[in-house]
């Protein structure tokens, strides 16, 4: 068996539906794109990531020969409906960049170490278009909403690719629309208009991108209102524009066996217990799924008081009134926004008695324009 076969046996036999094989080549159409849309991907081109350095691949890995990508399905059990609305598929799925100690994490972590035992040195953190690379090798494709099709899965999948220092058997793109002719259902879908035409995101428009890319240090923690207002009961990840796509329905429609750890994070799982969260929920329930992107718990904390305000519910006024004593200045100012968008008179009543206690100018500016909102809205009610 040649050495490329032996590869994409092992690659398969433990757990990957697809592999392909490209050259190690630069890809200047890819930096092309992100330098066009500096305006959108500014946060990403200059983040610790460095997306353009693929320009010079040799410059990353001087020996580097080929890429050997690969397609995890995702979603081969059942995602609980309590977790849906909240937390993206991949997210659940614990698939997107986890540890070693992961089953998911230790997969890739199998792959490096059967390529080292057959000859291949092994790139170490480097960033490649994982899109790209596998719509490159063959195997998949782009959908309208950007995201990438594997044949006989859909959209729930995770890339992975690895960069070795051996030439190998390549194979050959099939970069190809995969829409049905005439459909935009992800791009009606969007809430926020993200997919501005198709095959085109705009990322500080995107929802996934405000759950967990407004950190300090990385896209600003600041979230404007209009996209609070989107942003449903988001807390990490967006799936709509996956959700409604014709070519995932068939996985999303199938009867799939429980996933036993989601059903019991599930069971105990709730915004309210997000917002005012205690170390045993963090390490339980958070951290098990949540581990990649979000490094500080204030914004998982947010993320929750957002979903809160969306949801409008009264009931939820006592939890957001606890909040409103955290020490997290932004954890106060969103739970002030999402009283406001409560705006009932208990909402009304907790915002007056914060207002005057409150130290922090922005967290009271937040106060402010949630009873001015609450004001409004009775003006136009009255
Ligand atoms: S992930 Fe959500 S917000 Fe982002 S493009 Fe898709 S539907 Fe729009
Ligand atoms: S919803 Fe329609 S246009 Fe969008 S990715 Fe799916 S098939 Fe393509």
């Amino acid at each position: 068996m040649s050495l490329t076969a032996q590869i994409k046996e092992y690659a398969l036999n433990i757990g990957y539906s697809k592999i392909g094989i490209i050259p190690a080549e630069d890809f200047p159409e890819y930096v092309d794109d992100l330098t066009k849309r500096n305006d959108m991907y500014g946060f990403y081109v200059n983040s610790p990531s460095r997306p353009l350095a693929v320009a010079d691949l040799k410059s990353l890995m001087p020996t580097a020969k080929s890429i050997i990508t690969t397609v995890y399905d995702y979603a081969q059990k059942n995602f609980p409906k309590e977790l849906t609305n909240k937390i993206g598929k991949v997210y659940q799925a614990r698939s997107y960049d986890p540890p070693p100690e992961y089953i998911n994490g230790a997969r890739s972590e199998l792959m490096r170490a059967f390529l080292r035992k057959v000859g291949c040195e092994v790139g170490e953190k480097i960033v490649l278009p994982e899109r790209l690379v596998a719509a490159k090798a063959g195997i998949t494709n782009y959908g309208r909403n950007g995201f990438a099709y594997a044949e006989g899965i859909g959209s729930f999948i995770y890339l992975k690719s690895f960069l070795v220092d051996r030439e190998l058997e390549y194979d050959n793109p099939t970069i190809k629309q995969v829409c049905p002719e005439g459909c935009s259902a992800c791009m009606k879908a969007c809430p926020t208009k993200a997919i501005y035409e198709p095959h085109k995101i705009n990322p500080p428009r995107c929802i996934a991108f405000h759950t967990f890319l407004t950190q300090e240090g990385m896209a600003g923690s600041y979230i404007k209102p209009e996209i609070r207002e989107k942003m449903g009961t988001k807390i990490q990840g967006c799936d709509i524009c996956q959700d409604v796509c014709p070519l995932n329905q068939e996985r999303l429609k199938s009867k799939l066996p429980d996933d036993e750890f989601l059903v019991n994070v599930a069971q105990d799982f709730s915004l309210s217990k997000m917002l005012n969260m205690t170390d045993e929920f963090y390490d339980s329930r958070v951290q098990p799924l949540l581990f990649n992107y979000i490094k500080e718990r204030k914004y998982f904390q947010r993320n929750a008081a957002i979903a809160l305000g969306n949801l409008g519910d009264p009931a939820n006024v006592f939890d957001l009134a606890i909040a409103m004593d955290d020490h997290e200045e932004l954890v106060r100012g969103y739970s002030a926004w999402a009283l406001g968008k409560i705006g009932d008179r208990s909402a009304k009543q907790v915002l007056e008695d914060n207002l005057s206690k409150e130290t922090s100018e922005s967290v009271k500016d937040e106060i402010r324009q949630a009873l001015s909102r609450i004001e409004i809205r009775g003006e136009l009610k009255g």
